[in-house]
């Protein structure tokens, strides 16, 4: 391998061709899995103050094997047409893992947001829109936007708002675009999504006593130390639920401004309401400040969660990461020759491509539920409280006991939306990893879980091109 550094795209396609050797498709098709469908780059004028600029912007749909096509938008200053095509390439593999009927897709905007004031940031997202629609780049059938790094709901529902303008009186306008506020067509859950499907993968990934063995590590989230690098909306959920609901020890959180360490444990919902009031995690009370912010990427761990950027771990620092799980919250945090040195030091490695899944996953379900103009949960959630409820009466009637007023509640209780959108995630999650680590386990030769990722995604994909016919 050359000193020059490996670019986000060329890491995605070399992880690509290592896997490719596994699967047993024809050479042509491993090629047009592998490339991306649709290259849209545009730039358009905004106006911004007295002056006109010229935004950079891009729209790449990688696969259209299935459609509609689905992916985030960012808003970086670090955008360009190779971060987008990884990008979109990353979402067609990790829709096919978690069983998500679309073909991957991504957008990206090269601005720094904290540059332009709510207005300006809303004249940009709009007139992007507005050049998706003109090439027909974007609708609920055709391509679906959603959050990605710099965006969130807000910007989702200027993109829908946007979208209805043109295309007043289409009936299924709201699945044009996910991640959507909840009063504007969204869906409960969406925001915290990606974040616990991470939380729910590292615990799928840990339940396995064969494989905490190998690392030196008890099975269970509690108790096993992590480390956070970005404190956005994958980060600092992630944190938030893997202490909440797994007791996970959070030791060290990175974010732009520094890193804080604490051997005690640092409280991630103090923490984010620290860094709202001072607008810095540095400073939080029992914490120490690490000398740089990466040098929390190299503290000793059971798990390090990288989730702002890509090739923040690569063949300079690798041989300097303690942690003895890394989960791929981030897209693409590890460069493919970081990797390698990583696996040969027995880390084991859970793969952007399934454990940030679980934001397409609720994308997902959020689709649906545009497409069927109702919330999950209204037609059944009466129905099952009555049927419980006649279920308990039977019972104590049977045994001549009678529970308490909060056991009853708490059994005859039907599911809200949010419940059977936390439910469906967690089964999605759980699922997928079974399948990939099944995969490693029978292929002997695959010796990681990406690899082993890329050959579930390729034979599922494969498939569905062999079933369209394109390929006789
Ligand atoms: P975000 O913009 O909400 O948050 C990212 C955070 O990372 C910011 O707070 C930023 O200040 C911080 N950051 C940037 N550079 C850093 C550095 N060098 N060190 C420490 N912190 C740094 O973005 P997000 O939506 O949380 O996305 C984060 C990553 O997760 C991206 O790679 C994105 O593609 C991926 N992802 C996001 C989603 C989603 O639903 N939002 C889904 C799947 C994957």
């Amino acid at each position: 391998m050359s000193n020059k550094n490996i670019s986000f795209y060329e890491s995605v396609n070399l992880n690509f061709d290592r896997a490719a050797k596994f699967v047993d498709l024809p050479k042509g098709l491993v090629e047009q899995i592998k490339v991306c469908n649709a290259v849209y780059q545009m730039k358009f004028p905004v106006k911004v103050g007295n002056q006109i600029k010229v935004i950079e912007a891009y729209r790449v749909q990688h696969s259209h094997h299935r459609l509609p096509t689905k992916g985030g938008i960012r808003y970086s200053i670090h955008v360009d047409q190779d971060e987008v095509m990884a990008l979109a390439a990353l979402m067609t593999y990790k829709c096919a893992i978690v069983d998500v009927p679309f073909g991957g897709a991504k957008g990206g905007v090269k601005i720094s947001p904290f540059k332009y004031t709510d207005r300006q940031l809303e004249s940009i997202t709009r007139r992007y829109t507005t050049e998706l629609i003109r090439k027909n780049f974007i609708g609920p059938g055709i391509d679906v936007p959603a959050p990605d790094y710099g965006t969130g709901a807000r910007e989702m529902a200027w993109i829908l708002d946007t979208y209805l303008t043109f295309k007043n009186g289409e009936l299924d306008f709201a699945g044009c675009v996910t991640g959507k506020p909840v009063s504007q067509n969204g869906i409960r859950g969406r925001a915290e999504a990606t974040g616990r499907g991470v939380y729910y993968g590292l615990r799928e990934a840990v339940s396995f006593e064969d494989d905490m063995k190998k690392l030196g590590l008890e099975t269970g989230m509690a108790g096993k130390t992590m480390v956070i690098q970005g404190l956005g909306n994958v980060g600092s959920h992630a944190g938030l639920i893997s202490q909440k609901e797994g007791d996970a020890k959070i030791i060290a959180v990175s974010e732009y401004e520094g890193a804080i360490y604490s051997e005690k444990g640092i409280d991630m919902e103090k923490l984010l309401k620290f860094r709202k009031e001072t607008g810095s995690i540095v400073g939080y009370p029992g914490t120490t400040t690490l000398a740089h912010r990466d040098a929390a990427l190299e503290l000793e761990c059971d798990i390090l969660v990288p989730a702002a950027l890509e090739n923040v771990i690569t063949k300079e620092n690798a041989h300097k990461i303690k942690a003895k799980i890394i989960g791929e919250a981030a897209n693409g945090p590890i460069s493919f020759d970081a990797e390698e040195i990583l696996i040969k030091n027995g880390i084991l490695v859970i793969p952007d491509m399934y454990i940030n899944a679980g934001g397409v996953t609720v994308s997902y379900f959020e689709w649906l539920k545009n497409l069927s103009h109702m919330r999950f949960g209204r037609i059944e959630k009466r129905f099952n409280q009555n049927t419980y409820n006649s279920l308990v009466n039977v019972v104590e009637k049977l045994t001549g006991k009678t529970i308490g007023e909060r056991e009853r509640r708490m059994v005859t209780r039907g599911a809200d939306e949010i419940d059977l959108v936390r439910s469906g995630l967690e089964e999605t999650m759980v699922e997928a990893y079974q399948q990939i680590r099944l995969v490693r386990k029978r292929k002997k030769r695959i010796n990681d879980l990406r690899s082993a990722a890329f050959v579930s995604a390729l034979n599922k994909v494969g498939n569905d091109y062999l079933n369209l016919g394109v390929f006789p």
